[in-house]
């Protein structure tokens, strides 16, 4: 039996798993992001803890096939970032300084891209080879698999699902700089966005306040069969699923899986997100099937590692 290392890189913590070349995982740790100093420290950190973990389980690199690893910026294919939002590194050339340390083959990805290959690998979309991953957190992130590769783009860049466009008349500021993104209205904050300008204007009772009102109140308002909760659902719906019948057009996916803190909401909702879809949708793209993730935090591993046995 051979193994490999998936490691996903965040801005506060790196997790590492030690996987079997079947894809079962016989290990997970967390280790610290030491993002100071340009963020000098993380390969050799993450070499360290690769090393130790090898000798606590009477391992040598000669049992292994490699190291997947994700990180939260555009990766190019050649495994070079150019610039990060939150670990301090600007151009590295990753794949090769991790290779350098470990002395192990190493494959990097976009960590929004290789969590959907986590999904399909061992999670919502295992057996699809076609598949879009939409993740619903802070913003909006996504992954492309067409024929179980990820869609990387030019700049590494490809399935950035979140900054399409859905609206040309919105006043307010994406975090890209651009106006009428996806996930100004589709992630968590976009959520709180929608429910604060339908509160302001509404005269319907209602359990939401719009001081305090978060992604989850809303969807528990949704459950309890809140009339205003139940628009303010419909129109984030109506905003994710007209874009992913775009996106279907373009991909012709077999399955969208649905994942990030957002769809902690469950399987309600789907059903906001599959009506307007199915109302917008190309003929072609109709037998599409709707899940919600089922890997949570740990797809970033699965899909590293399965990077690394690609
Ligand atoms: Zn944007």
């Amino acid at each position: 039996m051979k193994y490999c290392f998936g490691v996903d890189v965040g801005g506060t913590t790196v997790k590492m798993g030690l996987f079997q070349e079947d894809g079962v995982l016989l290990d997970k740790w967390e280790i610290k992001t030491r993002t100071e100093n340009e963020g000098v420290a993380i390969l050799p950190d993450i070499a360290k803890s690769m090393e130790e973990k090898m000798s606590e389980k009477n391992l040598t690199t000669s049992d292994f096939v490699g190291v997947g690893m994700g990180v939260p910026a555009p990766v190019t294919k050649e495994g070079i970032v150019y610039a990060t939002a939150n670990l301090g590194w600007g151009y590295k050339e990753v794949k090769r300084e991790l290779e350098e340390l470990t002395g192990l083959e190493a494959h990097i990805g976009n960590d929004a891209n290789v969590a959907a290959l986590g999904e399909m690998f061992q999670g919502a979309g295992k057996g699809y080879k076609n598949l879009i991953m939409v993740t619903l957190g802070t913003g909006v992130g996504g992954g492309i698999i067409i024929d179980e590769k990820i869609l990387v783009g030019t700049h590494g860049a490809g399935a950035e699902i979140g900054h399409i466009c859905v609206s040309n008349d919105e006043p307010e500021h994406c975090g890209c700089g651009r106006h009428g993104c996806l996930e100004m209205y589709a992630s968590a904050t976009g959520i709180v966005r929608l429910a604060k300008r339908k509160l302001a204007k509404t005269e319907e009772t209602t359990v939401l306040n719009a001081d305090t009102v978060s992604a989850k109140d809303v969807f528990d308002a949704v459950k309890a069969g809140d009339k205003v909760a139940i628009e303010i659902a419909e129109e984030f719906g109506t905003y994710l699923g007209h874009a992913l019948s775009n996106l279907a057009v373009v991909t012709d996916p077999e399955i969208f899986v649905i994942g990030g803190g957002v769809s902690k909401a469950g399987e309600v909702l789907l059903g906001y997100i599959e009506k307007p879809y199915k109302e917008k949708m190309f003929f072609a793209n109709q037998l599409v099937k709707f899940v919600l993730a089922e890997l949570g935090n740990d797809a970033g591993i699965y899909g590293a590692a399965k990077l690394a046995l690609s």
